[in-house]
């Protein structure tokens, strides 16, 4: 075994026993992964060694990994939890009126964004499809977000209205793209990335590892560098990434606007519902909080709990 001195490099691809390891130099090397490595995603941070070790196609090993300041998981039967990408600093949440502009969407994926520490980025698609009216009407939908202090950015990914922005956003960042199946993120990733980015694509990635695991890893996500710079991680799987097995104080405190009111509550078990002396509720009344957040707070609380209780059966 001969291998070079130990590099820096990130994850760009993990698929079963292999790791595809991006140097800062800018080339990609398919790379065994040291067994005292509990886990490794795409976006992890790693140093690395060149080297040529059980065959021509393996490149280098990944000797460790650093400290991640923040991890995308999702629910999996045996283990309960699994990481799925790694470092990710901003999530696009994606929004458009067709097939339908849910607020409520929209604020599950504002408190997963707010529970997991990670800044969100509103994006509303399709401003093509909206005549002056419709416009007007969305912009005061999401002048809720940005009173409370989420940038919110209307694009077209049809027109490429609007994506001047989203790239200056995107810069110096690593992201995800999220959201309702069919608002537009395949088409907006596309249009940013100038490739055709389709979910066959990344299958066919993980059946050529040859390593005979490639099947069971179809969820791989894989980093990408957008050409007017930052990264994107994207698989189906991070796409789908949404809100699952929080608990109710996340979730309270997932609704940023609610926090400076949380200890102004009579009652310190306070459901902020019909109780009495409740102050999230006054500032509802007073219109100092939105009334669609407040009632999708509710909403969303009673959603966990079947959720919750589903799981349970299930396990
Ligand atoms: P995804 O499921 O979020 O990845 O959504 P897709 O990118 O697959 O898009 C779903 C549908 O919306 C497709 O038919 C796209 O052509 C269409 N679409 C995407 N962007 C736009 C847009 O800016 N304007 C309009 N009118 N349609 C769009
Ligand atoms: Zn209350």
């Amino acid at each position: 075994n001969l291998f070079g001195e130990v590099r820096d490099g990130v994850v760009i691809s993990r698929f079963g026993m292999h790791a595809d390891v991006e140097d800062a130099d800018g080339s990609v090397h398919r790379c065994n992964i040291r067994r005292t490595i509990r886990s490794l995603v795409t976006g992890d941070r790693v140093r690395w060694r060149p080297g040529v070790e059980g065959g021509a196609t393996v490149k280098g090993i990944v000797e460790a990994v650093h400290e991640r300041t923040s991890v995308l998981t999702r629910p999996d039967f045996y283990d309960g939890v699994k990481p799925i990408a790694a470092n990710i600093n901003q999530i696009v949440v994606v929004s458009a009126i067709l097939p339908e502009l849910s607020l409520n969407i929209i604020d599950r994926y504002l408190v997963a964004c707010e529970t997991l520490g990670v800044e969100p980025l509103l994006v509303l698609n399709k401003t093509d499809l909206l005549d002056d009216e419709g416009r007007a009407f969305v912009d005061e939908q999401m002048d809720i977000y940005r009173h409370i202090g989420y940038k919110v950015l209307m694009v077209s990914s049809h027109r490429k209205e609007g994506l001047v922005e989203l790239e200056q956003a995107l810069t110096d960042r690593v992201s995800i793209f999220a959201g309702q199946s069919g608002v537009g993120k395949s088409s907006l990733l596309n249009a940013l990335l100038g490739l055709e980015l389709s979910n066959a694509e990344i299958l066919t990635n993980d059946v050529s590892d040859n390593s005979g695991l490639g099947q069971h890893t179809t969820t791989a996500s894989r980093l990408y560098h957008f050409p007017h710079g930052g990264d994107v991680i994207d698989s189906p799987g991070v796409r789908e990434f949404g809100l699952w097995h929080l608990e109710p104080e996340q979730i309270t405190q997932g609704f940023v606007e609610f926090r400076t009111y949380l200890g102004g509550c009579k009652f310190r078990d306070c459901k902020h519902d019909t109780d009495p002396g409740c102050a999230i509720r006054e500032a509802v009344e007073k219109g100092e909080i939105n009334e669609s957040r407040f009632a999708n707070y509710h909403l969303i609380l009673e959603t966990m709990s079947e959720v919750q209780a589903k799981t349970r059966r299930n396990f």
